[in-house]
């Protein structure tokens, strides 16, 4: 569910409406709805409850610092895959003493800051990385906090570039080879503390059977880990998915109550449900990382209609973004739903709807039938909250959009529409 609906006639985020957004701040533009975060953040740590459990937030889905305020504002976790994202941590009021740190390869300037800065755990996702790690630490006289990533070799059956989970992804260390390098890393490097376990089996996943292959298939070897390695915590990862094709629709309860409980795309309810039963007693405390789910359908891009061009074969709706300021579909084929702000009257119409920018790839959708909105129109690219802005570029010399955070009856700009001047000053 999420805070965007139509009233009286026009696409509101809450208590704002859009349109009136687009015209004081202009396009592309990204729109966050606070009540959505907060809603999803809550929903998920309720559905955990009776395991001892933290929401690790994955900043990368979304890194804007009002978005992590909000979220530090609810005692979240955070989960970072740079230098970087602690330092935004940081700033926005996070406690380092809750991030941990993913990813496959940590360089020895990142180490340093987040030895320095206490996070809970380097998430490590190999033997060598391990090893430096003890090296690093050594250096400074610390002991680092670890957990190595498992890669449990399960099918997310989820897009090829954002599944992690298989043994041909580059992710991990293989469910086998576990128990020998922590007994290894137990007699040999001092200065690592091995403080947990980690995995994450991809992105986007709609249904709960992998969770539970995934959970069921690492269970004794974590219970191992801890018998043997007093280890203290299961990371289980992100990952849970979005809808993307009915995103509108989504965002009122009415559309999950009409689905039978086959075809309902899993919710945050379900995951916990599901999952509490298997992890309550294991005597961990259970890490959760969610990204997408968090803010995926709390946020929009807003863009304007510039041209209808009638081609020989297709009629292309040209618009104000392209795939710099949102690459996902261009990227891994991600589906955004279109929605015109001024509720469509009925008129529908088979086309393409594409950016400036020079390159085939710059599409939002293909042979799509969409309401027939016009030059002039604004319309709203659904769930874009996550890995939307954080991934644009500035490509075609094109300024980033700015960043609207809406929170009831209040609109505030979180970040400021990039200059030309901004663009070019390094170069100077
Ligand atoms: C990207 C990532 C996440 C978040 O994934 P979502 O699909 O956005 O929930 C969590 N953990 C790790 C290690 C990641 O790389």
């Amino acid at each position: 569910m999420h805070g965007f609906a139509y009233q009286n006639g026009s696409l509101h985020c809450e208590g704002i409406d859009l349109q009136s957004l687009a015209e004081e701040h202009g396009t592309p533009l990204y729109v966050y709805s606070a009540g959505t975060i907060r809603d999803h953040f809550t929903r998920l740590d309720q559905a955990m409850t009776g395991v001892d459990h933290e929401v690790a937030y994955a900043v990368k889905a979304n890194s804007n610092l009002s978005v992590l305020r909000l979220l530090a504002g609810l005692d979240a976790g955070f989960d970072i895959v740079s230098g970087g994202e602690l330092f935004r941590v940081i700033e926005a009021g996070g406690n380092p003493a809750k991030c941990t740190f993913a990813g496959v390869g940590k360089t020895r300037d990142e180490i340093e800051y987040a030895l320095k800065q206490g996070i809970y755990s380097f998430n490590v996702e190999s033997e060598e990385e391990l090893r430096y790690l003890n090296t690093v630490a050594a250096e400074l006289d610390l002991v680092a906090p670890a957990a190595v990533r498992v890669n449990p070799n399960v099918d997310a059956k989820t897009h090829k570039y954002i599944s992690t989970g298989k043994s041909e992804n580059k992710f991990g260390v293989d469910f086998e080879a576990i128990e020998d390098l922590y007994a290894r890393a137990a007699a040999e490097l001092p200065h690592v503390k091995l403080r947990g376990l980690q995995m994450h089996i991809g992105s986007q996943l709609t249904s709960i059977q992998p969770f539970v292959e995934a959970v069921e298939k690492v269970t004794p070897l974590v219970l191992t880990l801890k018998a043997k390695h007093g280890i203290e915590f299961w990371s289980i990862g992100g990952g849970i998915g979005i809808v993307y094709h009915d995103s509108l629709a989504a965002g009122s309860i009415d559309w999950w109550d009409a689905k039978s409980e086959q075809d309902r795309p899993l919710t945050l309810t379900q995951y916990g449900a599901t999952l509490v039963p298997r992890l309550k007693d294991l005597g961990l405390k259970i890490l959760l990382e969610p990204g997408r789910a968090i803010v995926g359908n709390a946020g929009v891009l807003l863009t304007r209609c510039l041209y209808e061009k009638q081609g020989t074969a297709k009629t292309f709706k040209i618009v104000d973004a392209g795939m710099n300021d949102l690459i996902r579909p261009a990227l891994y084929e991600g589906h955004h739903e279109i929605v015109p702000l001024k509720e469509p009257a009925g008129e529908r119409k088979l086309v393409d709807v594409v950016g400036p920018i020079c390159e085939s790839g710059d599409f939002f959708c293909q042979n799509r039938e969409l309401p027939d909105f016009q030059p002039g129109d604004t319309i709203a690219l659904m769930s874009s909250g996550a890995y939307g802005f954080v991934m644009a570029s500035n490509y075609n010399t094109r300024p980033l959009p700015a960043e609207i955070l809406v929170d009831g009856t209040t609109a505030q700009v979180v970040r400021k529409r990039q200059t030309l001047e901004d663009i070019i000053a390094a170069e100077r």
